[in-house]
């Protein structure tokens, strides 16, 4: 027994797709424009088809994509400082920092135990004359937008948002997300489903104003040079990693299945009752980002994995109104966030690191594990 079976590989994620990663890297050195330029708005026209908004605009990091978002949303007299937005108890941390980073506050709602994303019908008795947005995020793949939210977004004259950096390709029917809600922010992010090779984030909508403020704010508030409408911020995509990105989009929707595949052997197989599995929805294409199951005892099971030769990982240990820069939040009864935070583990499933036979293989593992 010292078969291995890796978390992630970065190297190995991308080694897929290595000539055609050095092709488009010599594409950017001989092209000499190295801000801006055809690379960025070629892969800017690829996302907005890919996704069926009218925009997309690349941006530094996903941070910075949801940072943007507010950030106009208040420039255009949308939503004002202090205003409130609805974000799930459970998400990463990035999504309530761009909350806090435009003086909006966060109001927590809680997930549903199952599938991790945010519970939509808890959404109305959190509503205030104060809210003015949904921040809905994708956690771990799995799109979290149904009728009911859509219906209260409608009806309190609320903006949908969307964190979508987990859920590249994911969908609902027809429509995938990022084109869900009224904006949305992606993030590419080396271990992300689409990673780019180091930072790299897009937004997308259907609102050209939005759009418009967005590309200025980005770019120090100036659409025109030395014109400057907004005092804005640094926050554009590089054009070498725009190349990166256009040379794996084309490959994202097979390793989605893959995903998808590696995540159906587990759902399949696990059967011990010390492990809960993810539930998904009906009709939702789920893509994996993470595969998250709970358990008890979580340290001497991921032990036990380990003993095996199981690499695994946890999303997240710490909510965020647990985190220190958070203790005007931490006097919050948020249960279900703890109950997640403290039981969650996610398995292998990058399909560079992670075999149909290797998942069927872990499966086998974690049923036979017992306290
Ligand atoms: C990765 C991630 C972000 C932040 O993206 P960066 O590109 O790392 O800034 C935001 N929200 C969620 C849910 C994420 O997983």
């Amino acid at each position: 027994m010292n078969k291995k079976y890796t978390f992630l590989n970065l190297g190995k994620v991308n080694a897929r797709y290595a000539h055609l990663l050095k092709d488009a890297c010599n594409r950017v050195i001989d092209g000499g424009q190295y801000i801006g330029g055809e690379e960025v708005s070629l892969f800017e026209k690829e996302l907005a088809t890919y996704t069926g908004t009218r925009h997309a605009i690349g941006v530094s990091n996903g941070l910075d994509a949801l940072r943007l978002i507010f950030r106009c949303y208040i420039q255009q007299g949308v939503m004002s400082p202090g205003d409130e937005v609805i974000v799930p108890s459970n998400t990463y941390i990035a999504s309530i920092l761009a909350v806090t980073d435009n003086g909006l506050k966060p109001v927590f709602v809680e997930p549903d135990l199952t599938t991790y994303n945010l519970d939509s019908s808890l959404l109305e008795r959190a509503i205030t004359q104060h809210t003015k947005a949904i921040l809905t995020v994708h956690l771990y793949g799995l799109p979290c937008y149904d009728k009911i939210m859509a219906d209260i977004a409608r009806r309190y004259n609320l903006k949908i948002v969307e964190d979508n950096a987990q859920a590249y390709g994911a969908s609902i029917g027809n429509a995938l997300t990022g084109a869900l809600g009224d904006a949305a922010a992606f993030s590419f992010y080396p271990t992300k489903n689409l990673g780019a090779l180091g930072d790299a984030g897009a937004v997308t909508t259907n609102d050209t104003d939005l759009a418009e403020a967005i590309k200025a704010m980005r770019n120090y508030g100036s659409l025109r040079q030395y014109h400057n409408i907004y005092s804005g911020l640094n926050c554009r995509l590089d054009p070498i990693q725009a190349a990166m990105l256009r040379a794996k989009m084309p490959f994202v929707d097979d390793e989605n299945n893959s995903r998808r595949a590696i995540a159906h052997v587990y759902d399949d197989l696990i059967n011990n009752p010390l492990v809960m599995t993810p539930n998904t929805k009906e009709g939702y294409r789920h893509v994996y980002h993470q595969y998250v199951i709970r358990v008890d005892n979580r340290d001497h099971f991921r032990q036990y994995l380990a003993d095996h030769g199981v690499e695994t990982a946890i999303h997240y240990p710490t909510p965020p109104h647990r985190q220190p820069c958070y203790m005007a939040y931490s006097h919050l009864n948020l249960p279900i966030a703890d109950c997640i935070a403290n039981e969650v583990v996610s398995l292998p499933i990058t399909p560079a690191c992670t075999g149909i036979d290797d998942a069927k293989e872990i499966a086998g593992i974690i049923n036979n594990y017992d306290r």
